[in-house]
């Protein structure tokens, strides 16, 4: 029986263009308490596998937080799949606006501890105390509102490229971090303010909120679906969109954009762009923001050095890296000192 994912990216590239099929971009999340995540996540890999589906799936005690691509034939079939699953019955899909077919191209079911490395110890509060979920709807009536302050849930690189109006953005490169510097910039108004919150697909927001219930604020709201669920409700009910710019994700596209605005800088040039690449130099793999110009000047790498190392035949590379951590597996999040325009 097959257990993993045995082709490489590029033969998964070739089977998609061959397919031709319209593939579905999906994530969702869900706290439940599983008690063997080594089977269910083998349950998952076998029923998924047949179905076509790729993605990045994160599966522990105490849930599953998943993001993958489905063949639209299959949807129907991966549905029905989901919803013989009791906790997963019915679960909301988070579908992305923007849609590509190769937003993943293997499929990796993985048991981890939690679900969101979010650097809590949950034995210390209650996490099922959770802030009043809103719709995009009541969301964009309640950040009008003057007694409302607004916080962004997600590090620095993912708010630099898009965030709601007038929201706070934590400089921070992890979500624990954020939590912290939050509680501190806001302890005056635990009774008197409104805290509303926000992610990506909402998954951070449903610990951040029971974190900050615990911490004292007694009117804590987060939007639920994250910014992917605010987008879709904003086109189909066609309200006003208060989202600024580009929504960043964790697949291969990166970002979804939510509206015109190019709120970012190109960090090797100032001017206004909100593309993220990774530097070419596989050693670095610098996750950054570079505009097309720049792109051609420095073989879309962050730096002359990499782009020198780059530019070695790829046996010289694999030289140079021996004996070093391979730092291309290591998620590097936008910082260096070679980014000149990085705020
Ligand atoms: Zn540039
Ligand atoms: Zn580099």
């Amino acid at each position: 029986m097959q257990l993993y994912n045995t082709l490489s990216a590029k033969e998964r590239e070739e089977l998609i263009e061959q397919a031709n099929q319209e593939r579905l971009t999906i994530s969702f999340y869900k706290y439940a308490h599983i008690g063997n995540p080594q089977i269910f996540r083998n349950h998952l890999f076998i029923h998924w596998n047949e179905l076509d589906v790729l993605g990045r799936i994160y599966v522990a005690h105490e849930g599953i937080n998943a993001q993958l691509s489905v063949p639209a034939p299959n949807f129907e079939a991966f549905k029905k799949h989901l919803d013989s699953i009791s906790f997963l019955e019915n679960v909301r899909l988070n579908i992305a606006i923007e849609q590509d077919n190769k937003s993943f191209l293997k499929l990796k079911v993985k048991v981890r501890k939690k679900i969101v490395a979010d650097g809590l110890n949950d034995r210390s509060f209650d996490v099922t105390n959770k802030g009043v979920h809103v719709n995009a709807e009541e969301f964009n009536r309640l950040i009008d509102d003057p007694d409302t302050i607004l916080v962004d849930m997600r590090n620095h690189y993912e708010s630099e490229i898009g965030h709601f109006q007038n929201a706070i953005t934590p400089d921070v490169d992890t979500f624990r971090d954020s939590l912290d510097i939050i509680e501190k910039d806001l302890a005056a108004h635990k009774e008197d303010k409104k805290l509303v919150m926000y992610c990506t697909g909402g998954i951070r927001c449903e610990k951040a909120s029971a974190y900050y219930k615990h911490k004292g604020f007694k009117q804590v709201y987060q939007l639920e679906g994250g910014i992917i669920e605010y987008a879709r409700q904003v086109q189909q009910l066609k309200l006003e969109n208060k989202f600024k710019g580009k929504n960043f994700v964790f697949d291969h596209r990166r970002s979804e954009r939510i509206s015109e605005d190019v709120i970012s800088h190109c960090h090797q040039c100032g001017e206004p762009c909100d593309t993220h690449v990774n530097c070419a130099n596989e050693a670095c793999h610098l996750l950054f923001i570079q505009c097309e110009s720049c792109a051609e000047k420095m073989d879309q790498c962050c730096s002359d050095n990499c782009k020198e190392i780059n530019a070695l035949p790829y046996e010289e590379q694999k030289k140079l890296r021996k004996g070093k951590e391979a730092s291309n597996k290591i998620f590097k999040k936008g910082r260096s000192e070679v980014l000149k325009f990085k705020r």
